[in-house]
């Protein structure tokens, strides 16, 4: 499958459309996940274009994973999260939706409680709320 331009998490970085922004850098986003897992369910995405893993530069990738350490980092540290879990699918037989490279950073309050993956909404006040406390803790250090 091609690389589609006009995905939406494309879009985001281009600033044709909105998201709840915790973090930025020249190479990576970091936005809350509309239709999260579990409270803090934040996304972390190169900026340049890749569908997935296989086809992401090596240098774009270690950008999102180096700010996936450090946004991970301030979501324990928000919610005291007990547990983070890091997701990253490729391909729909996997569970991708958006064909934009990401990863998921999950935190897991008690085992086995996470909601199904984008499947409910969560309203933009809620995710805004969540995303002062990451933005807040990711100050802290
Ligand atoms: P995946 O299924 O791994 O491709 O993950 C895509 C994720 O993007 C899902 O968890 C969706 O809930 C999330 N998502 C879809 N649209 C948006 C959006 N506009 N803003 C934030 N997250 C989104």
């Amino acid at each position: 499958m091609a690389y589609d331009a006009n995905n939406i998490f494309a879009r985001m970085v281009r600033g044709e459309i909105p998201c709840i922004k915790v973090y930025e850098d020249a190479d990576t986003l970091a936005f809350m996940d509309i239709m999260p897992q579990s409270e803090g369910h934040t996304l972390v995405i190169p900026k340049v274009a890749g569908e997935t893993l296989f086809d992401t530069p090596p240098a774009s990738m270690l950008a999102a994973m180096r700010t996936t350490q450090r946004v991970a980092r301030a979501v324990q540290r928000a919610f005291e999260a007990p547990g983070i879990i890091i997701t990253q699918f490729n391909g729909p037989v996997s569970g991708q939706t958006v064909f934009h490279m990401h990863f998921h950073i999950i935190p897991a309050y008690v085992a086995g409680t996470l909601r199904p993956h984008a499947r409910e909404r969560v309203d933009s006040a809620t995710l805004e709320a969540q995303a002062v406390r990451i933005r807040a803790a990711l100050l802290e250090r």
